[in-house]
């Protein structure tokens, strides 16, 4: 199983926006605890035929509305897909859009749910280019909440297509079996050294302050690393992640707990590999209890 794990309630957004001359949303049509309004797709490009970055989930309502945004944005055609990552609120819609609109190519990083997609992909690398006409994209292999993840550099928009790694709302969760939270800081870092004036995120809305928003996420990070490293201080004997969580998450709304427990349990696993905190009574890293190192 491969949750999205992005965690936004409350928010609602257009199905369709136009976010610059060559970027136009349409909403995936898939909202929920997990995806928040839905997820983003983008149409990319100036011309008649355009890039699709993303593809939602594969509900039947979302058809529609990239129909009208592909008339909003003033073009007939799809001329290639583009995935940030295997997760299935981006890439569940692909059949549903390969067959409206015809086979085009499919190109996203290698990633270990791709047979499952069905069809063949074009490998993309860090530093791939994506040229249509009107807009450039530029790949950044950027892991940590998925082994497959990319973002995308819109050169022509000083832009940067976030994916999943941060959100126009909520907080990227990493999951604890499949994420990789010290991947995911030097993700964020990666993601500074581009200093993109806007972000495009995969979920909510458009980010005007780019720089502030992945300062902000880093800093809510390394807070958190902090408050998980003073529990285990005030523990001589260790503490469990259910123990750390009741402290750190008091305050937390229910709705949130399940993911933020897997917060808790990303940040240990991150702290035991750079050798600042171990676990005794056993592997699994929910029953263990850790210790500072
Ligand atoms: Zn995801």
């Amino acid at each position: 199983m491969s949750p999205s794990p992005e965690i936004m309630l409350g928010l609602s957004l257009p199905d369709v926006a136009r976010w610059s001359e060559r970027v136009t949303v349409a909403l995936g049509q898939n909202p929920g605890a997990f995806t928040g309004p839905g997820t983003n797709t983008y149409l990319l490009g100036t011309g008649a035929q355009r890039i699709l970055l993303d593809t939602g989930q594969g509900v039947d309502a979302y058809l529609p509305v990239l129909e009208r945004a592909l008339d909003e944005a003033g073009c007939s055609g799809i001329e290639s897909i583009v995935l940030t990552h295997g997760h299935p609120d981006h890439t569940g819609g692909l059949a549903q859009v390969l067959e409206r609109f015809g086979t085009c190519p499919v190109k996203k990083f290698p990633g270990p749910g791709d047979a499952a997609l069905g069809v063949a992909i074009e490998p993309l690398a860090d530093g791939s280019v994506i040229e249509t006409e009107g807009a450039t994209l530029r790949a950044l292999f950027t892991p940590g909440h998925a082994v497959d993840h990319l973002c995308f550099v819109v050169e022509e928009d000083s832009a940067l297509i976030s994916g999943d790694n941060i959100l126009g709302v909520g907080t990227t969760v990493i999951p604890a079996e499949s994420g990789d939270l010290l991947e995911y800081m030097q993700s964020l870092e990666r993601a500074l050294c581009e200093a993109p004036r806007r972000i495009y995120p995969a979920h909510g809305p458009c980010i005007e302050d780019g720089v502030a928003k992945i300062r902000e996420y880093i800093a809510h990070r390394l807070l958190r690393e902090r408050q998980i490293c003073a529990v285990l201080a005030d523990a001589p004997a260790g503490a469990t992640v259910p123990e750390i969580f009741a402290i750190v998450y008091e305050a937390y709304p229910q709705a949130l707990h399940a993911a933020a427990g897997q917060s808790v349990t990303s940040h240990l696993i991150k702290l035991e590999r750079e050798a600042r905190a171990q676990r005794s009574d056993g592997d699994d890293p929910v029953q263990a209890r850790w210790q500072l190192a």
